[in-house]
């Protein structure tokens, strides 16, 4: 594979699963984020999944510490320059990623790919920060990378064969299975996904069926592992609105309204896990 290096902007949730998985296939990584403190806190978590690892023997001692000798850290975007591929993971705030983005391309040599894991900006909008958007996908992860085995490979409208191709081989090098989706509001996963938790909410609102029995429906008629409202407490409702909200936007299709209860529990600060309390109490 050409890809050989690969660096890693963020060492947030997304950022050091991503910098885990990639540096478990052999690959070099560069992990940067802008403070000391949070690469500390990436390369910890980092080290206790592979830890974690080796205690159930699905990892030897020998290859945890091969696969942490691969992952160097930096405050310094000057040290992109020797990235094939760069995979922009930090906060998702369409400001803060244009000026990310300007930041790698200034730094990158004009062969480097850079991809973005944004779950709800336009790629094609984003390909826009960049000298060479034909240069530049989407690779969007799903949460915790080292173990789910889907990636999305979204090409913006600018985006080229040769890069698509290559995002198609470096996911598949990485041990992921890819699918190809075309830029457009929560890609495809988010799409089917939130809507589904939306309804149940809807469901739940006009007293149709409790919390419970909702997710007990779907998990034993449709086989699902975790019902929607649970799901929705475990990626949060501010973050479930949040895509929500794009779907509404980016469609300006009623379909994709809110629910109300939603809205409420969000302002409410019922968040679901993180706060202790969603459609669920934790
Ligand atoms: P996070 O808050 O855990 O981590 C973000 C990291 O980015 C932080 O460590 C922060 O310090 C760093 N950062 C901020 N500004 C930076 C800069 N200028 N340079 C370098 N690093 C910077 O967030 P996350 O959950 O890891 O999400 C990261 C991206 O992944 C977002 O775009 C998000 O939409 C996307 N995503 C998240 C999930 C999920 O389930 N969490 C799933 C798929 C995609």
């Amino acid at each position: 594979m050409t890809i050989q290096k690969v660096a890693v902007i963020g060492a947030g949730t997304m950022g050091n699963g991503i910098a885990q998985t990639c540096a478990s296939a052999g690959l070099s990584v560069t992990m940067i984020d802008i403070s000391d403190a949070a690469l500390e806190r990436g390369l910890q978590t980092l080290a206790s999944n592979l830890e974690r690892l080796v205690k159930k023997e699905r990892l030897s001692a020998t290859e945890r510490d091969a696969t942490l000798g691969r992952i160097r850290t930096s405050t310094d975007y000057a040290s992109l320059a020797d990235a094939d591929l760069v995979i922009e993971a930090a906060t998702e705030n369409l400001e803060l990623k244009r000026r990310i983005l300007a930041q790698i391309d200034a730094q990158v040599t004009a062969n480097a790919l850079i991809a973005t894991n944004t779950s709800s900006i336009s790629i094609t909008e984003l390909a826009g920060s960049v000298r060479g958007p034909e240069r530049f996908i989407g690779l969007h992860f799903f949460n915790p990378v080292p173990v789910m085995t889907l990636v999305e490979v979204i090409r913006g409208l600018q985006t080229s064969d040769a890069t698509h191709a290559l995002a198609l081989e470096f996911a598949e090098h990485i041990g992921k299975t890819a699918i190809s989706v075309s830029n457009g509001p929560g890609f495809v996963v988010n799409r089917l996904l939130i809507p589904m938790i939306n309804e149940a909410v809807f469901v739940l609102q006009e007293g149709v069926a409790s919390a419970a029995d909702i997710d007990t429906g779907m998990r034993l008629g449709c086989n699902h592992p975790i019902g929607p409202l649970a799901l929705a407490d475990l990626i949060g409702l501010d973050t479930t609105l949040a895509i929500m909200q794009v779907l509404n936007d980016g469609f300006a299709d009623p379909k994709y309204r809110p629910a109300p209860l939603l809205r409420e529990m969000v302002a409410a600060g019922r968040l679901g896990r993180k706060s202790g309390r969603g459609f669920f109490d934790y």
